[in-house]
């Protein structure tokens, strides 16, 4: 046997050519013995001859050192790369690389960011106003959270109330939260009203400020005050007491008595938070993020800051 070594160029040449390639084949067959467990290898095979074969290739060898000289031959090299490529062709269901990478990014949800939500109160322009500082520490390289308006109808976590929408953030491989807010329109026309993401801090902050109620319809400032809501019409918020949020909601809704305005803010920037935050109790997030809320009618992801995209609302009547 042993063909592939006959074959080599200048073999059958010189009686020193010939004596280099026994040499070489001496040094091949030493390093496999050292290297190869013949017990592991699924081709390795004694015959009922006594001598040895090669299941691969079926080529029939004297020893254990002439198999394994053949093993690192050209005949079954090449025969070993095609299994290898009949058997990846034959076996689809292995996962490719990159599939794995993309299954990944859709499944492995890592938990609800820390939040902290800041209610204020502006006795200048007796506007109302929330500060949303969300932590998103491991967010996904160069990405930046994304939020978005969702009007009460649109969701499908509660039943609908037009009081309400809802604030959603969304961060990879965050869960998406939402914050339920009263529906009264936002003043988008203050620069007041801004959002920010800082990568060094890790942490994205909005600021919204409701638009204030006409005059007319207004109800005295105590009132609006103390009371959740202004708008006309709208029964008053449920309860003085409020029960614990339903299990489906972390809604922010104005319950009972709001707290004593804090000192206005004007156009300054949020007030930093002490560490881990005076935000005391904070209801707990919607469960299960942007799935649940899923609109209705199929409504394309925001682009980032996807409301600066809509015209200014029409001035107040
Ligand atoms: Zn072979």
């Amino acid at each position: 046997m042993d063909r592939e070594w006959g074959s080599k160029p200048g073999s059958g040449g010189a009686a020193s050519a010939q004596n280099e390639a026994i040499d070489r084949r001496e040094r091949l067959r030493r390093l496999a013995l050292e290297t190869i467990d013949l017990a592991k290898d699924p081709y390795f095979m004694r015959n009922h001859l006594g001598s040895y074969e090669c299941k691969l290739c079926l080529t029939l060898h004297n020893n254990e050192g002439n198999y394994l000289a053949h093993t690192q031959g050209k005949r079954h090299q090449t025969n070993l790369a095609k299994r290898a490529a009949r058997e990846a062709k034959d076996a689809p269901a292995q996962p490719l690389p990159h599939k794995r990478t993309v299954s990944l990014r859709k499944s492995v949800k890592i938990g609800r960011p820390g939040y902290r939500v800041t209610k204020q109160y502006d006795p200048e322009t007796k506007q109302r106003s929330l500060l949303f500082q969300i932590e998103y520490p491991e967010i996904e390289d160069l990405t930046k959270p994304r939020h978005r308006f969702m009007s009460s109808y649109e969701q499908k976590v509660e039943s609908f109330d037009k009081r309400y929408q809802y604030l959603l953030f969304a961060a990879e491989p965050y869960e998406t939260i939402s914050f339920k807010v009263p529906s009264t329109e936002i003043d988008k026309s203050t620069p007041k009203f801004f959002s920010h993401w800082d990568p060094d801090s890790k942490m994205f902050t909005l600021q919204l400020y409701f638009k204030v109620k006409p005059p007319e319809t207004n109800k005295p400032p105590s009132a609006a005050v103390t009371n959740g809501t202004s708008a006309p019409g709208v029964p008053p918020p449920p309860s003085q007491a409020p029960p614990p949020p339903p299990p489906a909601s972390m809604g922010n809704p104005p319950r009972g008595p709001l707290p004593p305005p804090p000192p206005p803010m004007g156009n300054g920037p949020p007030r930093p938070m002490p560490p881990g935050g005076n935000f005391s109790a904070p209801p707990p997030p919607v469960g299960g993020g942007m799935p649940n809320f899923t609109p209705r009618p199929p409504i394309p992801p925001p682009p980032q800051g996807f409301q600066g995209l809509r015209p200014p609302p029409p001035p107040p009547q």
